[in-house]
């Protein structure tokens, strides 16, 4: 090449394909840090060693009304304490909320804060139940061959453990069995009982077609690391038992177990190890709703997982005032990326007992998923799903066969699951028009538009 070649090589640098990115697109990287939990006065003194120890947190999580009313004093209004000790009175689940949780509330805005929204209830903001609402609205109970395995889709079943949890969410699905009797809720029983779990085993044993397990409750976290070593080894011992999943809650909750409690993390390491050398997949599912909820303690403990090789997949349920808008679930998907953690579904709000307040509409719903999808990779942007009320299973919330904005009533199909079967999502009624909410208000109405709907998704061009 000669030097006259060499002097026409553009100098500096290559231009800008792209304008510089907007700081703000890079919010999902800024992770709360140092010792934010002091600035809850009952914390004041806590220590880094003592709150990132699990055991620390456990003992202090918080697991009746008046010990939690009594840390919030002086830290809330009096009418705000007045208020969610009504709404604990009228709320089908039990009370546990960890220190960590605590810790993430901002207790200067308490009503409109995102995390206190999903733990405790507040009387003044109750709605109703939907008319349609049923306290197993998934019906997973009409699915149980042994009482606590539900078998519904051909290849998995879901494994329900055990009935305690690291926390205990005002939205549970399982209200129905979750947690300890409340004044509004006698529970169905899911004790950790060795016969029942050897008759769940069992029955997964004589099916053949079963590939994929969910092990959850309750919450795995609540397992005893020989608990943890029991079920693994049994279900990996099943020959055609391919995929095995511990659903928790716990890293949302007290990430500190992942970090310090050796013998829990190492149990789960060692079923996923083991299932590794039998080319068998183990992962870890949670919840992560707000983003918020993802702490540099939540990025240490992923990044151990990390570490072992763990996968972990997240799946979010859509809640009005937590995270329904594109810019809080854009964020919330951007920062489980950033942490290893897969956003795999975002549920639209199941029909629960006293938590009206936090469903919103189908509608909402698709305007969400329009709105993230494209914002990060494909593989890292969850499937929005509705789980069919009446044991439909999930379903893409685009799949609807009929959506009527004006009665708020969705129909589905679930041709691999029921063939033939036609299922209805409602949305809350105090989210329609005026037509529809008064339509509601007739109770004569209710049958006639499910009526009206099932015609509809009939005649539907397919
Ligand atoms: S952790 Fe899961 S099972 Fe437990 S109360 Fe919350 S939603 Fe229900």
């Amino acid at each position: 090449m000669s030097d006259s070649k060499l002097a026409v090589v553009p100098q500096g640098p290559p231009p800008a394909l792209k304008p510089p990115v907007d700081p703000a697109t890079l919010a999902h990287r800024a992770l709360a840090g140092g010792d934010f939990w002091r600035r809850i006065p009952t914390y004041a003194n806590v220590g880094a060693s003592e709150f990132l120890d699990h055991r620390w947190q456990a003992k202090h999580s918080i697991t009746n009304i008046p010990k939690l009313l009594a840390a919030l004093e002086g830290l809330v209004s009096e009418a705000f304490i007045a208020d969610a000790q009504r709404g604990f009175e009228r709320a089908p689940m039990s009370v546990r909320v960890s220190p960590y949780l605590l810790s993430l509330i901002d207790w200067a805005d308490p009503v409109a804060d995102p995390l206190r929204t999903q733990f405790v209830p507040l009387a003044s903001r109750l709605i109703p139940d939907h008319p349609r609402l049923d306290l197993d609205s998934l019906h997973e109970r009409a699915d149980m061959p042994v009482p606590g395995l539900t078998h519904r889709y051909v290849d998995k079943a879901l494994f329900l453990a055990l009935d305690t949890c690291p926390v205990y969410c005002r939205f549970c699905t399982r209200s129905y069995a979750v947690g300890i009797d409340t004044e509004e809720v006698s529970k169905f029983q899911l004790k950790v009982n060795v016969d029942r779990w050897q008759k769940t085993f069992d029955y997964i044993r004589s099916r053949p077609e079963l590939e994929d397990i969910v092990i959850s409750g309750g919450d795995a976290y609540q397992l005893r690391p020989e608990q943890i070593t029991q079920i693994g080894e049994a279900l990996l011992g099943i020959e055609h038992v391919r995929r095995m999943r511990y659903a928790t809650k716990g890293p949302a909750v007290m990430p500190q177990k992942i970090l310090t409690d050796d013998a829990w993390t190492d149990a789960l390491t060692r079923v996923v190890e083991e299932g590794r050398r039998r080319h068998k997949e183990v992962v870890l599912h949670t919840h992560f709703n707000h983003p918020r909820e993802i702490t540099e303690i939540t990025r240490s403990a992923m990044d151990k997982l990390c570490e072992r090789g763990i996968t972990v997949r997240n799946q979010t349920v859509l809640q009005r005032g937590v995270n329904d808008s594109v810019e809080t679930m854009m964020l919330l998907v951007r920062r489980l990326g950033y942490v290893n953690v897969h956003p795999y579904y975002v549920y639209v709000h199941d029909l629960v007992k006293g938590v009206e307040d936090l469903r919103t509409t189908l509608d909402t719903a698709l305007e969400i998923e329009k709105g993230i999808r494209g914002g990060t990779a494909g593989f890292n942007t969850p499937t929005v799903v509705v789980d069919a009320p009446g044991g439909g299973g999930k379903r893409d919330a685009h799949s609807y066969e009929h959506y009527d904005r004006m009665t708020g009533v969705s129909v589905f199909t679930a041709p691999a699951v029921h063939p033939g079967e036609r299922y209805f999502y409602f949305d809350p009624i105090h989210l329609l028009p005026p037509e529809g909410q008064s339509r509601w208000a007739d109770p004569a109405e209710h049958a006639r538009m499910v009526e009206e709907a099932r015609a509809a998704a009939a005649a539907a061009p397919h």
